[in-house]
């Protein structure tokens, strides 16, 4: 109900010239995309913000190629002063559906896209356990699930309920980091034939990180692999911080040159200000979070706001963060 009198109000809004004149106001600023992963079946639905259906990417950029936005490289927004409302695609975590399913559009257009990649499952190769485990349960909702594998030092056995699912998810998750990779998989695996939901589809394994093959097809498409930490965490101890940095830059030197790796993004976008310093150390010249607003000249390059797009943003919200009217309206409200 909420969203449809917002959507109503921004439909007012726009045809009474308010968009077009919050672009005016705001030509030299530029709106950052934060993009994450792709859906091949339902992945949408469970979770909105994190995976998009690839056609529904796919009409994004074709609005963003009709527009007059200019998208632009985050380097080049960063340089100051320009005159266009420019926009920058950023994409989190480096899901393989960002070459299985999307890479299509991303040729199209040839948009410069910044990719900050985790390292950890781009290196192992599997599925993201606690991601697959969440979607899971999600679609089974008042079943039972029985974790029993002599490998783990307990048996975890519970019934499904939607406000415990983040609870079973760590129990298990937490359980199955004393066996090795390869035997959290088999297990995870066993959960799916247990609930009787795959993770393939089409032969292809779903909640898994691009590999380097599919890193360095995907620089050849304009896109720009960047920093990410290797474990998708935000230490607040600075070596723990430096070291994520550090074994980051070693795997992803594998297709860029080290000094290259420049730009960083906050995972989940938690970040402390004792941070900042730790990642000039480590070469670092800027870094995205998720935090509303704009980049404009007075930003620091360290706390680089985005806007989070996803399955459940409305063309016309998408607009409205695009020329700026967004962020007026939430300094108002
Ligand atoms: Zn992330």
């Amino acid at each position: 109900m909420f969203k449809a009198i917002k959507i109503a109000i921004l439909l007012v809004i726009k045809y009474a010239g308010g968009f077009w004149l919050a672009k005016q106001l705001n030509k030299g600023n530029t709106c950052v995309l934060c993009y994450h992963g792709f859906s091949y079946k339902d992945e949408s639905s469970f979770r909105p913000k994190l995976f998009m259906k690839p056609e529904h990417f796919a009409s994004r950029m074709q609005w963003l190629a009709n527009s007059s936005y200019k998208v632009v490289s985050l380097q080049e927004a960063t340089k100051h002063p320009h005159k266009e409302n420019c926009v920058v695609l950023t994409m989190d975590d480096g899901w393989a559906a960002t070459y299985e399913l999307i890479s299509e559009t991303l040729a199209k257009h040839q948009f410069p896209l910044m990719l900050y990649i985790t390292s950890y499952y781009a290196a192992k190769q599997g599925a993201v356990i606690n991601v697959a485990l969440a979607y899971l349960f999600w679609k089974s909702i008042g079943k039972s699930v029985k974790v029993n594998d002599d490998r783990l030092d307990s048996t975890i056995e519970c019934l499904i309920e939607k406000h415990k699912i983040s609870q079973i998810v760590d129990e298990i998750s937490c359980a199955l980091q004393s066996v090795a990779f390869q035997e959290r998989q088999e297990i995870l695996c066993q959960i799916s034939e247990q609930l009787g939901h795959s993770l393939l589809h089409n032969n292809q394994l779903m909640f898994r990180s691009l590999n380097l093959d599919e890193m360095l097809a995907l620089k050849k498409l304009n896109v720009d692999i960047q920093l990410h930490t290797h474990r998708h965490c935000s230490p607040q101890e600075e070596q723990a911080f430096k070291n994520e940095i550090m074994e980051n830059i070693q795997f992803l030197s594998q297709v860029m040159t080290k000094e290259d790796l420049q730009h960083f993004c906050y995972p989940s976008g938690e970040y402390y200000l004792t941070q900042l310093p730790w990642l000039s150390d480590c070469n670092v010249r800027t870094a995205t979070t998720v935090q509303s607003g704009m980049l404009t000249p007075q930003t620091d390059l360290l706390q680089i706001p985005r806007f989070l797009d996803g399955a459940d943003v409305h063309q016309l919200e998408f607009e409205a963060e695009l020329c700026g009217l967004a962020s007026y309206l939430r300094k108002l409200l």
